[in-house]
């Protein structure tokens, strides 16, 4: 770790995204938007893991999609109560379904993000070796349009959003760390205070 990028993360206010494995059987409740700090919001219930929001001023970018479109429609819905704006990209923070089956029920205008490994991983056989469903042809717009490998940076209006990925996670895509302002780092699975410092 270089010393600005060490830097960086000394004045970091952190929100971990704890993505504990989804379970069926737990009980579901409306999707909560908290606000974290700035423009940036925890997605909190639903169906699937914790997302992000983060609202800027040419548009919203979204982390993570849940489950199902009961869980999108009430997450589009309460980004509407924040923002006029649109909703122009997702990023996938790894291929786990709980992080990514919800990329079907966005609209068409929205630009998914991933690691390059993480497309790749939509496409493995299922753990019981069935073929991986989103080899079907017609899924093709909610795959991940653009991929990166080290970092990627994207604008919305005059806010910079920055992608770190910093190596294997608990898939090998995972996506570590979203920034979009100084103090403001939204991170993945693989990482906690302990590994910053
Ligand atoms: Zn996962």
């Amino acid at each position: 770790m270089n010393k600005s990028f060490r830097l960086v993360f000394i004045q970091l206010f952190l929100v971990l995204f704890i993505s504990l494995p989804f379970s069926q059987a737990q009980d579901i409740f409306p999707v909560k938007i908290k606000l974290i700090s700035g423009e940036i919001y925890e997605i909190l219930d639903g169906r699937g893991a914790r997302g992000g929001a983060y609202v800027g001023s040419s548009g919203v970018l979204l982390i993570d999609s849940k489950m199902d479109k009961k869980t999108v429609d009430e997450t589009i819905g309460g980004i509407k109560t924040l923002t006029n704006k649109p909703i122009r990209y997702l990023i996938n923070t790894h291929s786990d379904a709980d992080h990514v089956d919800g990329n079907q029920y966005f609209p068409e205008t929205v630009t998914f993000i991933a690691h390059e490994n993480c497309r790749k991983e939509f496409f493995h056989s299922k753990r019981d070796g069935t073929p991986s469903d989103w080899n079907k042809p017609d899924l093709i717009p909610i795959l991940p349009a653009i991929t990166f490998l080290d970092r990627m940076d994207i604008y919305l209006g005059s806010k910079k959003i920055e992608l770190w990925y910093f190596g294997v996670g608990h898939t090998t895509g995972m996506l570590s760390s979203i920034s979009g302002k100084k103090r403001s780092h939204l991170l993945g699975t693989k990482y906690s205070w302990k590994d910053l410092s």
